[in-house]
């Protein structure tokens, strides 16, 4: 049976402000799913919760993940377990290639399912390289880019969704740019998004693009208001936001029957 990540009437503050306000949301293993709402509402926030960063904290509910609540778990031993967040080193590393940063991020999981391992010997490294590049119709020599320097939206993307790839996660959670409506950045995620799906690769993409239905196909769409999951449904739903916008929930919201 495929693992879930299952939110659980989530509840999260920062800076002692609440933000989450019970968000109940449920991925499994092979399922593409779209998490949208306007600016503001939470969505980062439920990305950086997921991922554990500190700056977050869970008031009330759950996180399960492969059924284990990874709440107090530390964001290196969630990636462990097959949790993969992007985002994760946003950081420019100079000096450091595509490349060593991926071999590197291999080697970390592998020391740390075993610490006898001597890392992965470099050819079959090479070849792994190779071939997820392949499949991600991206252009060998992206992997010797020194990490981030220099990198735009959708090259740092690339680079996210690369290392998605080689670490092969179970349930993965992309979140936008904050930079704005970055389109090359969103094609790129939705590209590797549709190549590597398949039914051993969970996905959340989080935007705030309405017309991600262009690029994906998500089979679950979600929209996010003010710290809670209001409205969920089909691809249809991504349609219908694309058209009437975000004021029809707003009404639905205020009059009390979302
Ligand atoms: P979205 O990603 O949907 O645009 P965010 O999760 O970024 O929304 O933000 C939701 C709310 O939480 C905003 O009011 C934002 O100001 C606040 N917020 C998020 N992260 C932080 C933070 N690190 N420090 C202070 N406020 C934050
Ligand atoms: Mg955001």
């Amino acid at each position: 049976m495929g693992a879930a990540l299952e939110i659980r009437n989530l509840h999260v503050s920062v800076e002692g402000q609440p933000i989450l306000k019970g968000v109940n949301l449920v991925v499994k293993q092979g399922e593409i799913h779209a998490l949208m709402g306007p600016n503001g509402s939470g969505k980062s926030t439920l990305a950086n919760t997921l991922m554990g960063h500190p700056a977050y904290e869970v008031t009330a509910g759950q996180i399960i993940f492969d059924g284990v609540d990874i709440v107090e778990l530390e964001t290196d031993e969630r990636s462990r377990m097959g949790l993969f967040l992007a985002f994760q080193y946003p950081v420019a590393v100079p000096g450091v290639t595509v490349a060593n940063f991926l071999r590197n991020a291999i080697n970390a999981r592998r020391k740390a399912q075993n610490p006898e391992d001597k890392g992965i010997p470099i050819p079959e490294f090479r070849k792994l390289l190779l071939q997820k590049m392949e499949l991600l119709q991206m252009d060998p020599s992206f992997g010797g880019r020194y990490l981030n320097d220099g990198f735009s939206g959708g090259e740092k993307k690339r680079a996210e969704i690369l290392q998605m790839a080689m670490l092969e996660p179970r349930i993965a959670i992309m979140d936008e740019t904050d930079s704005g409506l970055d389109i090359d950045a969103l094609r790129v995620v939705a590209e590797g998004v549709n190549r590597l799906r398949g039914p051993n690769l969970g996905v959340l993409v989080i935007t705030h693009y309405q017309r991600i239905l262009n690029y994906i196909k998500p089979e679950f769409v979600h929209i996010m208001m003010d710290g809670q999951i209001v409205e969920s449904g089909g691809p249809d739903l991504a349609l219908h936001l694309e058209e009437h916008g975000y004021v029809w929930l707003r009404e639905k919201q205020a009059n009390g029957d979302a």
